[in-house]
């Protein structure tokens, strides 16, 4: 491998049924990139987070995260190990508060909860859990709506909610499936600030995204999925003259 290398993905297939959705993936992702994976709908983007992810297996290939193969690895392995995504669309809980699933993700994450008989180190894990929700919360402009049932918060705010427990787990790689989606133009430029932060901080992003502005705005390279397989990887600015993206959007604008 390229020793900078987070995440590689090698000969990567999966079918569902006669439906050969991804044949021959091959790509990596280098430490502290920020890459937008594009592709038209039903290209196979969330199915190819889903396998990177832990909850789809593949049909064939390789996966590694910094060298190592995580295949076959159980999902809160992989969380344990760095690896936190997003969902295309989020379901929340019909009886939490916003601030109580973020919390409950620090209990998946680092079994903050997991003892009855509390020892003066989980009290302090948990401190550190409801600090570290506050700040995110904030971060994602959540803390007005942070006593709210969550399931009764607008889908662009569930969408930030979705980042925010994602974020729990304080991973090394973020995967975020069209995490503007449904989200209101105003708050996409707070996602884009909130998402170089973490970059800066050490995160390295994987996103999945149509808003091709955003692409611009976020991204420092983007691959291209269509019928299995990558296609492209260039610049956003690359994107509008390369022949293989705009064969794969038929002709739809890619300009950026
Ligand atoms: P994208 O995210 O790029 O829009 P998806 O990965 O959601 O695409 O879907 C790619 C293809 O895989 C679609 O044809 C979809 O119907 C199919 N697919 C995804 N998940 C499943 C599943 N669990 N069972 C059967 N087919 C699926
Ligand atoms: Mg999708």
């Amino acid at each position: 491998m390229s020793t900078n290398a987070i995440l590689e993905v090698k000969n990567l297939a999966k079918a569902f049924a006669a439906n050969k959705v991804l044949h021959h993936v091959n790509f990596e992702v280098k430490q502290g990139e920020i890459v937008g994976l594009l592709g038209p709908n039903g290209s196979g983007k969330s199915t190819l987070l889903n396998i990177i992810s832990g909850f789809v297996g593949p049909d064939a290939g390789e996966i590694r995260l910094v060298g190592r193969s995580i295949a076959g690895m159980p999902t809160y392995r992989l969380v344990q190990e760095g690896m936190a995504r997003t969902f295309q669309l989020p379901i929340m809980p019909q009886k939490m508060s916003v601030l109580e699933v973020a919390m409950a993700a620090a209990t998946d994450a680092h079994g903050v909860f997991s003892t009855l008989f509390r020892t003066a180190r989980d009290r302090a894990a948990e401190r550190r859990a409801l600090e570290r929700a506050r700040h995110l919360l904030d971060e994602l402009l959540l803390t007005r709506v942070a006593h709210l049932p969550a399931s009764a918060i607008s889908g662009g705010q569930k969408k930030l909610l979705g980042i925010v427990c994602a974020l729990m787990a304080e991973p090394r790689l973020l995967m975020l499936d069209e995490p503007t989606a449904g989200v209101h133009p105003n708050v996409r430029n707070d996602i884009v600030q909130a998402l170089h932060r973490l970059n800066a901080s050490g995160v390295t992003l994987v996103i999945v995204e149509h808003d091709m502005h955003f692409i611009r705005d976020a991204c420092s390279r983007c691959i291209v999925l269509d019928q299995g397989e990558i296609v492209a990887s260039c610049r956003p600015d690359e994107l509008a003259s390369n022949a293989r993206v705009v064969q794969a959007y038929l002709g739809a604008s890619v300009e950026v």
